[in-house]
């Protein structure tokens, strides 16, 4: 610590009370609060305890708990590799575009929440829910050729999809819908969607603006489930689910 300037230690220190400070990552915080001076000592430590001082991808720890409906899933949080939930179930055939799977309770809501759009002429179908790791697998690396520079080619693929293991939809809790487009935020279930879907137990999980923080690229048609509650105090907070969790629930594990 006493790299550091004192003024700079005696600043963070009176963060110490928050109940996310994590005594062990001082030194980190201190030396992100150098390189990101605009950031707000509460960005710093929530940022520090996601990972994110660190390049995407480091530090990778496997989850444990896979099944819990609150299960955080980013590029430092990694699902097994033979992780499938145990109560998956078909979507009905006119909430979705082919056959597609969802948990349980998704999947309910999920069907209410297109019943309830569909009252008000909004047409929402779910084009991708549960991809298992092989799956995801074979979409991240669709696009791969051989003789591609694989630094070059995971820089360019991380943006817009994740690693297997790192996707959320092998949760069985995420699914998206009608159109893989940013232009779909502008069309009527776009907009639908990004007001009412938290009222139904869904997130919109990549956020615009939030690239830094989630990994990804804005993407209006990705919905995670979490269950009304859960999803109502996210949405009111105005965080990525990945500061939500850091913050409130992280130290309740
Ligand atoms: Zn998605």
């Amino acid at each position: 610590m006493e790299d550091f300037l004192p003024g700079l230690v005696g600043e963070l220190r009176k963060c110490a009370c928050l109940p996310y400070y994590i005594r062990e990552n001082e030194k980190r915080y201190l030396s992100y609060k150098l390189h990101q001076p605009s950031l707000s000592w509460e960005e710093v430590i929530t940022f520090v305890n996601i990972g994110l001082d660190r390049p995407f991808y480091t530090d990778v720890c496997q989850i444990t708990s896979p099944n819990q409906l609150t299960v955080l899933i980013n590029k430092y949080r990694r699902l097994p590799r033979d992780f499938i939930p145990g109560d998956l179930e078909p979507i009905d055939d006119q909430c979705s575009e082919g056959q597609m799977l969802l948990r349980h309770q998704a999947r309910i809501a999920f069907e209410v929440m297109c019943c309830d759009a569909r009252k008000q002429g909004i047409e929402l179908k779910a084009i991708s829910s549960f991809r298992s790791y092989v799956y995801q697998q074979q979409v991240y690396y669709r696009k791969w050729t051989e003789g591609m520079d694989i630094d070059q080619y995971q820089a360019e693929r991380d943006r817009v999809s994740a690693r297997p293991g790192h996707s959320e939809h092998q949760t069985g809790l995420t699914v998206d819908i009608n159109d893989l487009e940013q232009t779909f935020e502008n069309t009527v279930e776009g907009r639908w969607l990004a007001a009412n879907s938290y009222c139904y137990g869904f997130i919109l999980r990549y956020p615009k603006g939030k690239e830094h923080i989630t990994g990804y690229d804005y993407e209006p048609w990705h919905f995670r489930y979490l269950g009304k509650k859960l999803s109502q105090l996210v949405y009111r907070s105005g965080l990525t689910y990945d500061e939500f969790y850091t913050r409130y629930l992280e130290i309740l594990m």
